[in-house]
């Protein structure tokens, strides 16, 4: 009643810094934890604003914002990705860093979380703007990272060449070749097999685990793809591949849905050379939002933070939500699915794939030594499948929804990790 009560009369907190701070407290007071821990795991211990001038093809020079916040380093350097999107806000930043502490905690990585963020459209750049660009945001923070500081990534709309760039900057200000500053590079310039479809490929693991803890088959299951990006794209191919029917998929243009399912080769196509609402349109959802709400067993959000809100949230019908996006779910939305008794599993371990492969490349780099894909593959899906129970076990256990339960593995082992070095 009292629950109900606020949800009607407070406006929804939307801010990610603010969501990231209450999901740390619901975890905090299960686990009982010192209020001078949770004090310091509720904010970065460095957040870098940085200008970056750059030249454009004009002759004109703009001058970019961006950030970089390194949240815990208790547990070891930090790590994470950037992000290049007109929306970049530094709250934004620091809570993406905050739920990479959360999620390298909840796969056993040996780091903390740090991301970073660009205030742009990289669509609007031309090549050689995207990369002076880049260049010029890795010379700006190059102080506060490297192979044993912080490790950044790619994150939503940044690529393997931005990748390439990057390290290519840091290694000359260096005088060396530094492929531990950066992963998610391409192979040549020392990636690691697997990166690539990483986040993608972890996301279907924990989804198999989950479908066989609700006895239900992979096979001939319905899902929808909301956002169609590295991880979108990857899990739909990925899943269908298991046999999954994936009935429908989104884009920032729009969103297509056939309950028949649709033909994948053709929408991949279309997203290669036009858009995805080429697709035959009578197929075509008139508020692409709705994809969110379809009668699937698995609803997959790849894209942004806060989709699923308590504006729509009685209305997902998925058995399963497996947050392939960091941030997708509100906490008012969360407590709405976990009455509705729907699988959430977090963006801290549904997409926990792409740093777990990428802390592979790092080690793959430390060593110069480099595995095969099925290497890659084999571990990543060991490392996945016990996260999953774990967490699983523990929500269980506590009678709390799948989140609640991975924040308390991670921040009981952070906390640990502060305690130990004397920190409190
Ligand atoms: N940007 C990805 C994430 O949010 C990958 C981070 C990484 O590989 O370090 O998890």
């Amino acid at each position: 009643m009292v629950a109900t009560q606020k949800l009607q009369n407070e406006e929804e907190v939307l801010n990610p810094y603010q969501i990231v701070q209450e999901q740390i407290e619901t975890a905090a007071a299960i686990l009982g934890l010192d209020r001078d821990i949770v004090e310091i795991l509720k904010r970065p211990k460095r957040v870098l604003t940085v200008s970056i001038p750059v030249k454009m093809d004009d002759g004109s020079t703009r001058v970019f914002e961006g950030y970089r916040s390194q949240h815990s380093d208790a547990i070891g350097p930090t790590k994470g990705g950037i992000r290049f999107h007109p929306g970049v806000t530094i709250d934004e930043v620091r809570a993406l860093s905050m739920w990479m502490s959360f999620k390298c905690g909840v796969v056993s990585l040996p780091y903390g979380g740090g991301k970073g963020g660009i205030i742009v459209d990289p669509h609007t750049l031309s090549k050689g703007e995207l990369e002076r660009l880049s260049r010029g945001f890795m010379e700006a923070i190059a102080d506060i990272v490297g192979p044993d500081k912080d490790i950044p990534a790619p994150d939503v709309y940044t690529t393997p060449q931005i990748m390439s760039w990057m390290m290519d900057t840091y290694s000359r200000m260096k005088g060396y070749n530094n492929p531990g500053v950066i992963t998610g590079k391409p192979l040549i310039v020392g990636g690691s097999k697997g990166r690539n479809e990483a986040t993608a490929r972890g996301c279907a693991y924990v989804i198999a685990e989950a479908m066989k803890d609700l006895g239900k088959e992979l096979k001939g299951a319905t899902v929808a793809i909301q956002g169609f990006g590295n991880a979108g794209r990857i899990a739909a191919d990925l899943l269908s591949q298991e046999g999954c029917k994936i009935v429908a998929v989104s884009d920032s243009k729009g969103a297509i849905y056939n309950p028949a399912g649709l033909d994948l080769a053709t929408v991949e196509e279309l997203k290669d050379n036009s858009s995805i609402l080429d697709y035959d349109s009578k197929y075509h959802l008139q508020n692409p939002e709705e994809i969110l709400e379809l009668d699937v067993d698995i609803l997959v959000p790849a894209a942004l933070e806060n989709v699923i809100t308590r504006k729509n949230a009685d209305k997902v019908k998925a058995a399963i939500v497996a947050e392939a996006a960091n941030g997708p779910t509100t906490p008012d939305a969360d407590k709405i699915l976990f009455e509705k008794g729907i699988i959430v599993i977090p963006d801290i371990l549904a997409n926990a794939g792409g740093v777990t492969v990428s802390y592979f490349e790092w080690v793959q780099n430390l060593m110069n030594y480099y595995w095969s894909e099925d290497e890659v593959n084999s571990k990543l899906k060991d490392v996945i499948t016990q996260a999953y129970w774990a967490v699983r076990s523990l929500a269980n256990e506590h009678n709390v929804d799948f989140r609640t339960g991975a924040y308390m593995i991670s921040m009981k082992r952070i906390a640990e990790a502060i305690k130990t070095r004397g920190w409190v």
